[in-house]
């Protein structure tokens, strides 16, 4: 096993770069723009869109294995190249519950996960059609709807691009509207007391590993800062693994998978996404664990055993570099005074182009065990530099 294909280039898959080195691997990335991050660290690069099977099945005929890095995959396109003996890892059987955020969730019922309460609304004004999952299904209309609710795109979100929260019947019509009333999930609105994130793996033997759980803070629902662990009981960290663990198993997965959660006031965790991938959440593992996610991720797809995935501190901060205007700087300037605050690591994505919300990098900073409880202060002055 030497050359892994990637399929994106964007800041995950640059971020494999280091560990393919050290494991002696070679990536090759798809992915559409030469400026996108990935294809410095790159022995190859196929341009092309991430959906764009014809030239995966190329990639395929110079890599031994596939993995993703984006999941705005064509599926059906790929599972032709599957059946005639192209490898996957996460397998496609694995990605295929996951793509859509509803068959996502239907899946997660399916296999006795807690998650909020959710349906699917389709068809047309004056028409809609509500649909409940499996054996909940009842008539139910838009009127019997308890506000607020939360409504997302069911494929191609991000960054929180693609769902809404919304307040009453008259907002729902015109976000849904906005939307061509394409087919969108809607769920219960979770007024959660803290949102957690964990990062687990499973290799090709079946083994599973679970990392720290961690606590995202996210404003306009897009991630700002992640607190390393999570300040929460070891009831909870033990709920979260039991269901990572449940759900790399059950979709036999071989790979590194990000998920999302809900803390609720009583205590009780509620899955709110899976992403079939390395995530914004696990970046800490890069500078604060035995083995980083995207370490992880090469072993998982290259057939090698697991790495630990224990801090190796006592904290960690996470704070994502977010475009805030529309320039072409690389902020060399602020970079290197975050590069000075003691135990701090800066990763720079190398994009050309900053605007308002693209994530342009991120800090992590080391926390020793007398740091630990100030953990939002460390944070604040690594945004009060960046953003100032
Ligand atoms: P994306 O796939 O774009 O990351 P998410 O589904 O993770 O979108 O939603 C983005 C953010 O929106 C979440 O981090 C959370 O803050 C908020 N959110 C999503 N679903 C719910 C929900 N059911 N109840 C309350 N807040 C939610």
């Amino acid at each position: 096993m030497k050359r892994i294909g990637v399929i994106g280039g964007g800041q995950l898959a640059w971020m494999m770069g280091g560990a393919a080195e050290s494991l002696g691997l070679e990536l090759v990335i798809q992915t559409p723009h030469p400026t996108d991050p990935a294809v410095s660290i790159a022995s190859d690069t196929i341009f092309a869109a991430i959906d764009d099977a014809t030239a995966t099945a190329k990639l395929a005929t110079c890599c031994d294995v596939i993995t993703f890095e984006n999941e705005f995959i064509n599926l059906e396109a790929l599972q032709e190249l599957a059946q005639q003996g192209v490898c996957f890892r996460p397998p496609l059987e694995a990605l295929a519950p996951l793509l859509d955020k509803y068959q996502q969730r239907c899946y997660l019922d399916e296999i006795g996960l807690p998650q909020p309460d959710f349906l699917s609304l389709q068809g047309e004004v004056g028409k809609e059609e509500l649909t409940l999952p499996g054996s909940l299904a009842k008539p139910i209309s838009l009127s019997d709807l308890d506000f607020p609710v939360v409504l997302k795109a069911r494929r191609h979100g991000y960054d929180g691009q693609g769902t809404f929260i919304i307040k009453d019947s008259n907002s729902l019509k015109e976000t849904w509207q906005k939307l061509g009333h394409q087919s969108v999930i809607l769920e219960e609105f979770i007024p959660f007391e803290q949102e957690l994130a964990v990062i687990a793996a499973r290799s090709l033997a079946g083994d599973v590993v679970v990392y720290p759980v961690v606590e995202t803070q996210q404003e306009e629902q897009v991630c700002r800062r992640v607190l390393v662990p999570a300040a929460i009981s070891p009831a909870v960290v033990t709920d979260i693994e039991k269901i990572a663990r449940t759900l790399l198993n059950s979709l036999q997965a071989v790979g590194v998978f990000g998920i999302e959660l809900f803390l609720t006031s009583s205590g009780k965790v509620l899955v709110n996404e899976v992403s079939p991938r390395t995530h914004n959440s696990g970046h800490f593992s890069l500078d604060a664990c035995g083995t980083s996610q995207f370490e992880q991720q090469l072993r998982a797809v290259a057939g090698f055993p697991l790495g630990s995935p224990a801090l190796h501190c006592e904290g960690v901060v996470m704070v994502n570099l977010l475009g805030y205007e529309y320039s072409q700087n690389d902020y060399l300037e602020k970079r290197q005074k975050l590069t000075n605050l003691p135990q701090t690591f800066v990763h720079w994505y190398g994009k050309t182009e900053s605007r308002p919300g693209r994530k342009l990098g991120h800090v992590t900073t080391l926390l020793n065990p007398q740091q630990q409880p100030q953990a939002d202060a460390v944070a604040q002055e690594i945004e009060s530099l960046w953003y100032s």
